[in-house]
């Protein structure tokens, strides 16, 4: 208790406690409660926003709840789980209680969205970070790893790949969007759609899902590494928005795009023989699903470009502990 705020147990209460209907105990106890399906095992993640590393300090605070919660979503998704609890951890420097009102809406909202409830979490006072755990439950096994990925299956990605890192890239002087690309891009940063209802589609039909959160080259990467191949992407082939569209041409662009990150986009693998039924996927789910290359004996991601020759990239995907 020697951190908590002076009026901890009153915002919990009035910002953090809803009726956590898929729960055997909510917010409140000790402990939170929950009921374990038969035949499904529990699927746990955990994720952590730091201001300065993970969004930019003048972010709405409305935004910053739907990322915390989003990001989380999409890892359930990237297993192939279906979403039913988090926990919050929150660390605050202050209480401001118009913040934690638009905090708690961006995350409600989402998590409303996904049946998802809050069932708990810790709140203290320092630095702005914000630390969500989410599970979910995914039959037994069943769950997408990184791990099954086999030399000759096609690699794929959903939505569109670029957009958040673009605007990452403008904020830090990198590359030059207008006014209403950036404004849209930025949306794709600050409020990610995690494909939960993709990643469950895909039990049985992919054999290694990741979502893109470091970087697609470097998340495709550690689907390699844990499934011992290779993996060839064709540059041209990876699905832009028109702002991608725009940005692809020159290197600053091209390295955010296949480097940058914060897509939540699902990037995962699947033999030939499951193309038909990928592509009905897209249209049973609205979500556009695209072939990006293939996965290959040996080890590594080579992107290709146009013109047929390995394109050099400088950006190995976001490294919390690598040097400059
Ligand atoms: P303890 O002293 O046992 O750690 P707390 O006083 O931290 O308990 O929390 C009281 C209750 O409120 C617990 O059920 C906890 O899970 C919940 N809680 C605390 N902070 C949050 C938060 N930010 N969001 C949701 N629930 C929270
Ligand atoms: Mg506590």
């Amino acid at each position: 208790m020697a951190n908590s705020l002076p009026s901890e147990f009153d915002l919990i209460a009035k910002h953090f406690t809803r009726p956590a209907a898929n729960a055997v105990l909510g917010v409140g106890d000790d402990a939170a409660l929950v009921d374990v399906s038969n035949g499904m095992d529990l699927a746990v993640s955990t994720d952590t926003m730091v201001q300065g590393t993970h969004f930019f300090p003048d972010v709405h605070p409305e935004n910053l709840g739907h990322k915390a919660l989003a990001v989380n979503l999409s890892d359930m998704a990237a297993m192939g789980a279906m979403p039913y609890w988090a926990m919050l951890a929150l660390t605050l420097p202050a209480v401001d209680d118009a913040w934690l009102a638009a905090f708690s809406k961006g995350f409600f909202d989402l998590a409303g969205e996904f049946n998802v409830s809050l069932i708990g979490g810790d709140t203290t006072r320092g630095p702005l970070s914000l630390t969500v755990t989410i599970m979910g439950e995914v039959p037994a096994g069943a769950a997408l790893r990184r791990s099954g990925a086999k030399a000759g299956n096609d690699i794929w990605v959903s939505g569109n790949i670029g957009d958040a890192a673009l605007a990452v890239a403008h904020r830090n002087g990198k590359l030059v969007l207008t006014e209403a690309d950036y404004h849209e891009a930025v949306m794709r940063l600050y409020e990610p759609t995690p494909r939960v209802g993709l990643g469950q589609a895909l039990r049985g039909m992919a054999t290694a899902a990741i979502d893109v959160s470091d970087g697609l080259l470097a998340d495709l990467g550690h689907i390699c590494r844990l499934s011992g191949v290779g993996a060839t992407v064709d540059a041209a082939s990876i699905p832009l928005s028109a702002i991608g569209a725009r940005h692809v041409a020159s290197l600053e662009g091209l390295t955010a795009i296949v480097a940058g990150g914060d897509d939540y986009e699902l990037c995962f693998t699947a033999p030939a023989n499951a193309r038909e039924s990928i592509q009905d996927l897209t249209d049973m789910l609205n979500i556009p699903l695209t072939r990006i290359g293939q996965v290959r004996r040996g080890k590594g991601v080579s992107l290709i470009g146009p013109d047929g020759k390995p394109l050099k990239i400088d950006g190995r995907g976001y490294d919390h502990f690598s040097g400059p």
